[in-house]
């Protein structure tokens, strides 16, 4: 069994990171004149705490972990193209992940030059475990898995989950952007269990975030101090902090807006259905459906005429002639429905 220290690139093991100013001194003081800062409160003079202390602890309290199991970035972006950096070397070392997927996973790859060993979802959208675990060899650092997954809607069963986290010899990223949405339980509550567990949440989705940039990554200490140490030294900015912060006082917000969007997509479901050019509307965890119709480009584009603006995903593993379709406010949902009442008429 390899441990952490053993599956990260050389470089990054012995990196010293860069020392700020913020970094050396953090107690409460009056004066500071150690980072060449303008002294004049505006009240943005100052550099972010680098670690998200305040931040961190308040998120920690709700979602049950601890602060050092936490790091914070530029949306999940940042820690998925961080972990690249620490564990792939590139041109050498390769991952593998499901297909259909979240396309970020493949993009981080190909910026580091990090091979994408593909495993098709089987016909029902579920995890073909033995073909996952047959695509890893000795140079396979990171498995992505990303439950409920992008663009099918659909969790994965645990159990499945759990046979990886236990034959794979490598770093799981668990990727659960639409957790809230879904009936599953997070595996944020066994995260202790697995150290080659990385958990990635968001602000992006649930918490009607998306315009602060601020993505969650849950894991064992010595995978958050690596993430922490290659990290840019301010890279959560102080109007982020201060934001996320307020919406934490007020979880019961979110909690509401999920209720909504739950009740929303039995709805458009019922809507959906009625109409004879939609095939198939595939059981949905998340705030979006996967829906088939037999003329996707031409119903998109119809779509766009009317100033709505769903997603083709037609030409996705998988997923022939299917739009996916985020679910919107009651108004927007019905502006939808209007308008695919009258296509075809
Ligand atoms: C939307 C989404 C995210 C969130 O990305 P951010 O960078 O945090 O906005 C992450 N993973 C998946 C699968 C997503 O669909």
């Amino acid at each position: 069994m390899k441990n952490i220290n053993d599956l990260l690139r050389d470089c990054i093991r012995g990196l010293k990171p860069y020392s700020s100013a913020r970094d050396e001194y953090t107690g409460e003081v009056g004066v500071f004149l150690d980072a060449n800062e303008n002294p004049f409160n505006n009240p943005y003079n100052r550099y972010p705490d680098p670690y998200q202390r305040k931040l961190k602890e308040k998120i920690v309290a709700i979602k049950g972990a601890k602060a050092s199991q936490l790091f914070l970035g530029n949306g999940s972006d940042e820690p998925i193209d961080l972990l690249f950096r620490a564990f792939c070397e590139p041109g050498v070392e390769n991952v593998v992940s499901i297909n259909p997927t979240y396309g970020m996973y493949q993009v981080a790859a190909d910026i580091n030059n990090i091979d994408v060993r593909k495993v098709l979802l089987t016909d029902d959208f579920e995890l073909d475990v033995p073909a996952l675990l047959n695509a890893c060899d000795d140079k396979t650092k990171m498995l992505f898995i990303c439950s409920p997954n992008n663009p099918t809607g659909n969790s994965f069963k645990k159990e499945d989950i759990e046979t990886i986290l236990s034959n794979f010899d490598g770093i799981v990223v668990l990727d659960e952007a639409y957790i809230d949405f879904a009936p599953e339980k997070s595996f944020l509550p066994v995260l202790e269990q697995y150290p080659k567990l990385v958990i990635l949440q968001t602000f992006s989705k649930a918490w009607g975030m998306a315009g602060i940039r601020l993505g969650m990554a849950f894991a064992s200490e010595e995978i958050i101090r690596v993430l922490s140490k290659i990290k840019y030294p301010y890279n959560i900015n102080i109007l982020t902090q201060q934001k996320a912060s307020e919406l934490l006082d007020h979880v019961a917000g979110k909690d509401a807006w999920v209720k909504e969007i739950l009740a929303e997509r039995v709805k458009v479901i019922d809507g959906l259905s009625q109409l004879s050019f939609v095939h198939k509307i595939y059981p949905s965890d998340a705030n979006y459906l996967l829906v088939k119709t037999d003329q996707p480009k031409a119903i998109y584009n119809y779509l766009v005429d009317k100033q709505i603006i769903v997603r083709d995903r037609s030409s996705v593993a998988l997923c022939e002639g299917c739009l996916r379709i985020t679910i919107g406010s009651p108004d927007e949902n019905n502006q939808l429905m209007d308008a695919l009442a009258q296509y075809n008429k």
